[in-house]
């Protein structure tokens, strides 16, 4: 792992093997420094363990940047259950929870892709670790959406010197459970929508609801709009795509939209603005942080908002400084952790 490409500095990373659930599952913790570390517990059916490894030490890197530039009191960390959600079992998720357990609170999960709130309640039932549990805060998704639509408003305004959406068009890769939110507040707010989905019935709500344009899955970063919004995958801008992007504008709740940094200074060469995934996604953090500490009255709805002031201070100093938003963000993010290392 200490010469993993992905590694760096990580505090940890359990490897966590269950004979009688057939759990296989990886507990990543990138850092502790600002708080225990925080982050998803996500369910995907990886071709190779490696490739779970990869993903477990980047995303919890990113959860230690998205708390630190979001002011929050939690270090990053993710867990990786290797599987298909499709056939997941309760007895996984009780095993998961007693690894979890065992690192005795220096890693609190929540839900990811391929878990619910109903599987935290399940991992709930053998540690106290976990956030985002039914009849508490819940599905985090509506809270990324308004987030990421923040972020969106800020950055139309750096590039167009408004943030007044009516007219402005925005594609949107992915109607799941942020990207269909999402969808509604910009057509809330006037927008000209052209949306993709693998699954097309997605797209047909979204076209008989709010007029929206469809756009095949393979094509809608080449969509020449204000803003395109990858809300499916990670890894949307890469060798292939970096040239073909037709928005002026990149933001949306995808972790780890950028292939590799290199890809975040093609795009600033391009012209191309990018909102780092991790600023713009952290709504869904800010909700579940509900149950670990007491928000003050309005502290929810004043960090929302606080997540496009953000944007709009990065892509600003951005500009002053030449460079990427992606490196900028990174900096400010490392130097948050590395100050509060002392
Ligand atoms: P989701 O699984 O509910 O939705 C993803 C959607 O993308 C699905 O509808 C799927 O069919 C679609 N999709 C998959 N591949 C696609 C492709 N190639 N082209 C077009 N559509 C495709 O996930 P979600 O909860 O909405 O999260 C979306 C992204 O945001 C994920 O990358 C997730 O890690 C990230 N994120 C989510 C949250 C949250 O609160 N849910 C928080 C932070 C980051």
């Amino acid at each position: 792992m200490f010469d993993h490409p992905e590694y760096d500095g990580h505090e940890s990373v359990t490897y966590v093997s269950e004979r009688a659930s057939g759990l296989h599952a990886i507990i990543a913790i990138h850092s502790t420094v600002l708080g225990p570390a925080g982050g998803g517990v996500r369910m995907f059916d990886y071709e190779r363990t490696d490739l779970a490894l990869t993903d477990a030490l980047r995303l919890s890197k990113g959860m230690t940047y998205k708390a630190a530039m979001s002011d929050l009191p939690f270090g990053g960390g993710k867990a990786v259950v290797i599987g298909d959600p499709a056939r997941k079992t309760d007895r996984q998720f009780e095993a998961l929870g007693d690894a979890i357990e065992a690192l005795g609170g220096r890693y609190f999960c929540g839900e990811d892709v391929g878990t619910t709130p109903d599987d935290m309640a399940v991992i709930h039932r053998r540690t106290s670790y976990v956030v985002g549990l039914p009849g508490k805060t819940g599905d985090p998704s509506p809270a990324t959406a308004e987030g990421v639509y923040v972020s969106i408003l800020a950055a139309v305004a750096h590039v167009f010197g408004s943030s007044d959406l009516r007219n402005r068009h925005v594609a949107v890769q992915g109607l799941g459970n942020v990207g269909a939110r999402l969808v509604e507040l910009l057509a809330g707010a006037g927008a000209r929508l052209t949306v993709a989905d693998l699954d097309t019935s997605k797209v047909d709500r979204a076209r008989a609801r709010f007029g929206a344009a469809a756009a095949a899955p393979e094509a809608i970063h080449k969509v020449a709009a204000a803003v395109f919004s990858p809300c499916a995958l990670g890894a949307v801008v890469n060798d292939s795509t970096v040239d073909e992007i037709g928005a002026r504008i990149i933001c949306g709740s995808a972790n780890n939209q950028l292939a590799t940094p290199q890809h975040g200074r093609l795009l600033h060469e391009r012209g191309v603005v990018y909102v780092p995934d991790y600023v713009a996604s952290v709504g869904g953090a800010i909700s579940a942080m509900r149950e670990r500490i007491d928000y003050v009255e309005g502290e929810y709805k004043r960090r929302i908002a606080g997540v496009g002031e953000r944007v709009r201070q990065l892509l600003e100093r951005s500009v002053t400084a030449g460079e990427p938003p992606a490196q900028a963000a990174d900096a400010i993010a490392r130097s948050i952790v590395e100050a509060a290392h002392g």
